[in-house]
């Protein structure tokens, strides 16, 4: 199988789409960034079309890299021809792109022309463009369109036939288009099979495949598996109407299908980006691989077997691992009422603060209520879930002062269902003597884990600094986890201690 040869459209087709096409300098960054992606040719415009065209086609020809095939749109008429030839001849490897119908109802309804006279044009303009432009660069080369190829089914002997003169004229490669996709992938790959097999082997079949019912991309990529190797794409899948063969999405499918797909795939999120603001056409929130909901899980199932998956190359409900395209964000998780524990327990934790199982357990029911009225619930609604919940939980006591008195002795002051209580307690630390104080007036615990973890000021507003979690030992040997935050890193672990004990005594 050979490899994929990527034409990309986005300045000719996407360009003629636009509501307010790029200047020069637009033109020439995308050039540059069609560079960085290493595509392998690129359809510079349509220098016939206006002054503006011709040069921005003259000055990006100049700025091709080696190996690329520039090439330059050109009705099947002598002055178009030329004009191509003069905008981008001086290349290192010029393509003619002339095209014409050969389909019955357009050389019929538009053109108003018999379809031998059709074929007579498009044989002499392909022998006119290959003489021209062999005559600057030996290297150069004519491509030749059937416009509406996708209508040729009734006529398609006709169509072959008139192709075999066409390619003997001197096109090198054969572009196929299917362009309102009026017809359906499996069909259209015959037609394309059915034109391959009656050229002589060495002609470059191309699909160009505009995306009107959605199937473009279908298209594109079975086409290429049938033989067609040159794929003409959009960034972004922009282009006339509902668009042309989105490039990414074809990159991709086909790189998933284990060919060795020749672009930097690892530029496509970036440039996509980029085209968006450019192009002033917004990504929709569902675009495959790129839209901003095209990794984002909402149901409790998805989300769990996302994240049971999410360091695998091969993720349960994703196409690909999004650093392939250079997407760093990971599969967002989002909540809403179908959303489950796991959810709860990754926004937190992917906010930066400790939670195990348990408490996100606890707090789904909590959650997931609020969700039923709000819909999505962003981080900030999920922490203060989570603050409430878990840090400040009422129960039976309450931390009235904790004082240094001297030495390693400290001097606790609490509260145990409004009744106040002075204790001393002393120990290495303020964690341990505020333990042996609690002794000493009786509530004895075991402490089984310790750690504090430092919180940034923008998460906490000014001044917070630390979260110690502590885990107690219950009465029959189970885990209470006691979690606190405080400027103070002493009071935070003294209150950690209060926030267990409520949880036992409520
Ligand atoms: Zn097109």
């Amino acid at each position: 199988m050979k490899q994929p040869f990527f034409y990309d459209i986005t300045l000719r087709d996407g360009n003629q789409s636009l509501k307010k096409p790029w200047q020069l300098s637009e033109k020439q960054f995308i050039f540059e960034k069609l560079h960085e992606l290493n595509v392998q040719a690129v359809e510079v415009g349509f220098p016939a079309s206006s002054h503006m065209d011709f040069e921005a086609c003259k000055t990006l020809a100049d700025m091709a890299w080696d190996n690329l095939v520039v090439s330059a749109l050109a009705r099947a008429v002598k002055s178009d021809i030329d004009s191509a030839i003069k905008a981008i001849g001086h290349s290192k490897i010029p393509r003619v792109h002339t095209f014409l119908t050969l389909s019955p109802f357009h050389m019929k309804y538009v053109l108003n022309k018999k379809p031998d006279y059709c074929a007579k044009v498009a044989i002499e303009a392909v022998e006119y463009a290959t003489k021209n432009i062999k005559k600057i660069n030996k290297d150069a080369q004519v491509q030749f369109s059937v416009e509406h190829f996708g209508d040729c089914i009734e006529n398609i002997d006709f169509v072959v036939d008139t192709l075999k003169k066409i390619v003997k004229a001197g096109a090198y490669v054969i572009n196929l288009p299917n362009t309102v996709e009026r017809t359906r992938p499996a069909t259209f790959i015959n037609l394309i099979e059915k034109v391959k097999n009656a050229l002589p082997e060495d002609v470059i079949i191309s699909m160009h495949n505009h995306n009107d019912l959605g199937m473009a991309t279908a298209t594109t990529v079975e086409g290429y598996f049938a033989g067609a190797i040159q794929l003409e794409c959009c960034l972004n899948g922009l282009g006339e109407r509902a668009g042309n063969t989105d490039f990414a999405q074809v990159a991709v499918a086909l790189h998933n299908n284990g060919v060795d797909v020749p672009v930097n795939l690892e530029k496509i999120y970036e440039t996509s980006m980029i085209i968006s603001q450019m192009a002033k056409v917004q990504i929709y929130e569902k675009a495959p691989l790129i839209g901003p909901e095209a990794l984002a899980h909402r149901s409790g199932i998805h989300q769990d077997g996302a994240i049971k998956t999410k360091d695998m190359d091969f993720g349960a409900y994703r196409p690909i691992k999004p650093s392939l395209i250079g997407r760093d964000d990971d599969e967002k998780i989002g909540f809403t009422s179908q959303s489950g524990k796991t959810a709860v327990f990754e926004i937190i934790n992917n906010a930066g603060y400790p939670i195990t199982i348990e408490e996100a357990v606890r707090l789904t029911p909590i959650v997931k209520e609020i969700s039923e009225k709000k819909g999505e619930l962003g981080t900030d609604e999920i922490l203060k879930v989570y603050f409430r919940e878990i840090l400040d939980v009422k129960g039976a006591f309450e931390l009235v002062s904790f004082k240094l008195v001297g030495g390693d002795k400290f001097k606790l002051g609490f509260k145990f269902n409004g009744e106040l209580k002075e204790v001393e307690g002393s120990g290495n630390g303020p964690l341990d003597a505020c333990l042996d104080a609690l002794k000493n007036a009786g509530f004895s615990r075991k402490l089984s884990f310790y750690k504090q973890y430092a919180l940034d000021e923008d998460k906490m507003g000014a001044g917070a600094s630390a979260m110690s979690v502590i885990h107690l030992v219950g009465k029959n040997n189970e885990e209470i986890i006691g979690r606190a935050i405080d400027q103070n890193t002493a009071r935070a672990n003294v209150k950690a201690i209060f926030n267990a004990l409520n949880q036992v005594y409520k």
